[in-house]
């Protein structure tokens, strides 16, 4: 959670990455909401860890329409690079909200991931689950060194 960025954005009555993205400050795992947040927010806010003070989701980096904030779309968007992987790293997309990854909005958010030839992870962080969807233009063998380097990258997390 944010203040005001360079965007003119701010987190607002957002706190959808409190749930989607563990934070080994606060010993918190992805899909489980953390113990610090409530309907008004984070209750240690001041006190708040780097891990939450440095991360910052897309759509708060200027990314997306202002509807696109993830407490009104329902996932949260970011991205990675994946050393060694594919030059082209992966964007990721996290439900918050049951479904929201099946929404028209997250559909055509993903076919234009897959349109711009990066690869787009789909994580349901309530059942613990992640799926890949690479672009058409990726060979088998390069798909098969991603996930490789991805799994690597992933362990060392
Ligand atoms: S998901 Fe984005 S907008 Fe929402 S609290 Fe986290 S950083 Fe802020
Ligand atoms: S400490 Fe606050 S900002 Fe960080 S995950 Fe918990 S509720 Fe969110």
């Amino acid at each position: 959670m944010q203040e005001m960025n360079a965007n003119n954005r701010s987190c607002g009555s957002c706190t959808a990455c409190c749930f989607t993205h563990a934070v080994a400050e606060v010993n918190t795992k992805s899909g489980e909401w953390c113990k610090n947040c409530s309907k008004n927010g984070c209750s240690i806010y001041d006190a708040r860890p780097a891990g939450c003070r440095l991360y910052e989701c897309w759509w708060l980096k200027g990314k997306g329409d202002e509807s696109d904030r993830p407490d009104l779309s329902g996932f949260v968007m970011d991205g990675l690079d994946i050393p060694g992987g594919h030059d082209l790293g992966i964007v990721n997309l996290w439900e918050v909200t049951d479904g929201a990854l099946e929404s028209n909005r997250a559909r055509q958010i993903i076919q234009a991931v897959l349109d711009q030839n990066s690869v787009i992870g789909l994580y349901i962080p309530a059942d613990k689950k992640l799926s890949l969807r690479f672009p058409t233009t990726m060979t088998i063998a390069e798909r098969e060194e991603f996930v490789r380097a991805f799994r690597e990258f992933d362990h060392k997390q």
